[in-house]
């Protein structure tokens, strides 16, 4: 058989791709999602729509390629975490529209929750902070707010699942209700040893019958039913996005890390078989699993890092493209003094300052519209200092090199910026859609497409690597005022 098919599944679009027995990407078909705002602060989708979205990409990949069943050795998943369907068992209709990662309306629920006595025990048991971006208080708000919800729930009638186990539940005709660990473990309900945990449940207050099965992120798991791809297809690979990006960098070691740039950065530190514990409030999460040993990881988020130049396009407009900003802040030799410090929904880790707001500071008279510019992607770079400063903390020990992917990583600029503040190459790799690539790799070791780790990580070459050339003084001095920056930012009204 000639190729894995990888469904992606994200929040703004579906994509699917097929790879061939090298790991090279042959092919890539996606349309987008729609997204609804009911209130400020709220995000929603349509599952019917995300579900059908999927299946339409795959069978247009395949027609496109001449393709069918029996050509794919196996399908892998990855998808936006943390979004949350809950279904109709008998008739397969979600009973609320999906509560996407972002929406805040279960906020409240969770600051209460943050300053109980049970914060410390959900910490520690799922290596989360307690935040409405997990799935857990998305799930009690639908059973909350749907008439008999929790009734059903209780009576087995209902089913919970993030976007993994929606589409494999599809998929499969409603034969599997799974989830793989990496996806289980964004829900706030899992230990981080792999299973539900009776105690997070009832804080909660979710019934056990509504929650999949876990399984491992790459292993035989069942099989498409034949209707949708012309055949049965083995479904041998799950991840979560950020944890399929790791895979796809070929990060299957402890030490191993990437950073993806888009809307936000994620970084994720593979721990290998160790099951980290933060001190700097990062997140701990599992890995996807290659093997039988559960595996691990570091994840630090930056809230807004391509969204700032989205900004400078759409608000302000002093760019016309995020590509322009490459050429524009390579146009000056340094921001004049100028920090921009993009802290439009607060900042995350390691400040975690929902109240923080944005703050352009030494602007001049000499400050121009280059300037700023090469201040927002520099904020990116610093924003990334801070996080793996904190990963290197919470691992003992310093990264090597970042691999780095995502629609901003393209900006050779930024890159060598990024090397520069962080004293650390900056490798990127020939593929950057690391996501597709890393559930890909999941679903070919499964089914023995491909032989090994050690074969997967082979496939891996990069296309550039930026090393470090700026002095170590500059460096920090510009680092310095970054710090300064943000402390201002924090004390808006002082
Ligand atoms: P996501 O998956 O979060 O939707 P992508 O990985 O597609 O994001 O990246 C898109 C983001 O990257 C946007 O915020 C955009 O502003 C930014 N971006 C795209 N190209 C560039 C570029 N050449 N330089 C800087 N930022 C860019």
């Amino acid at each position: 058989m000639a190729f894995i098919l990888s469904l992606d599944e994200g929040t703004t679009s579906a994509r699917a791709a097929l790879y061939d027995a090298e790991g090279r990407n042959i092919g890539m078909e996606s349309a987008p999602i729609a997204c609804r705002y009911p209130q400020p602060g709220w995000v929603e989708q349509d599952a019917g729509e995300i579900w059908r979205t999927q299946i339409e990409t795959a069978r247009r990949l395949l027609e496109r390629h001449r393709a069918g069943a029996s050509d794919i050795a196996g399908i892998g998943i990855t998808n936006q975490r943390e979004t949350t369907v809950v279904w109709d068992r008998q008739s397969g209709r979600p009973i609320a529209p999906a509560i996407v990662w972002q929406c805040r309306r279960t906020a409240d629920f969770c600051a209460e929750l943050a300053r109980s006595p049970a914060s410390a025990e959900i910490t520690r048991k799922t290596g989360l902070v307690i935040d409405a971006y997990f799935s857990a208080s998305k799930i009690r708000w639908i059973l909350d707010h749907v008439p008999d919800a929790k009734a059903r729930a209780r009576a087995g009638d209902l089913l919970f699942g993030n976007i993994d186990t929606w589409l494999i539940w599809n998929l499969t005709g409603g034969a599997l209700h799974i989830t793989d660990s990496s996806n289980a473990s964004r829900t706030m309900l899992m230990d981080l040893d792999g299973y539900w945990d009776d105690d997070l449940l009832r804080i909660f207050d979710i019934p056990r019958a509504m929650l999949p099965r876990i399984v491992p992120s790459s292993g035989l798991a069942g099989h498409s039913a034949a209707i949708h791809l012309d055949g049965e297809i083995p479904i041998a690979g799950i991840a979560g996005d950020q944890q399929a990006a790791l895979a796809g960098q070929a990060c299957f070691r402890a030490g191993l890390s990437k950073n993806t740039y888009g809307t936000g950065c994620f970084a994720l530190l593979h721990t290998g078989a160790h099951r980290p514990v933060s001190r700097n409030r990062l997140l701990a999460t599992r890995a996807a699993d290659t093997g039988t040993a559960p595996q691990f990881a570091i994840e630090g988020s930056v809230f807004v890092a391509g969204a700032a130049v989205q900004w400078l396009r759409d608000e302000l407009g002093i760019i016309r493209t995020a590509g322009e900003s490459e050429a524009i802040a390579a146009s000056v030799p340094s921001t004049g003094g100028v920090y921009f410090v993009p802290a439009f929904v607060g900042l995350g880790a390691p400040h975690w300052d929902p109240v923080a707001r944005g703050i352009l500071s030494g602007i001049s008279r000499a400050t121009g519209r280059a300037h700023i510019v090469r201040a927002a992607l520099e904020s990116i770079a610093y924003q990334t200092r801070e996080l793996v400063e904190c990963m290197e903390g919470d691992a003992g020990e310093s990264l090597r090199e970042l691999r780095v992917d995502g629609g901003a990583a393209v900006n050779d600029f930024l890159m060598q910026f990024q090397a520069d503040i962080l004293g650390k190459p900056i490798v990127r790799p020939v593929d950057v859609e690391t996501t597709a690539l890393g559930a890909a790799y999941l679903a070919g070791l499964a089914t023995g497409f491909w032989r090994s780790v050690e074969e997967v990580e082979s496939f891996w070459r990069a296309e550039r690597r930026f090393e470090p050339r700026m002095p170590q003084a500059e460096c920090e001095h510009l680092y310095t005022g970054w710090r300064s920056a943000v402390a201002r930012c924090r004390a808006p009204n002082q």
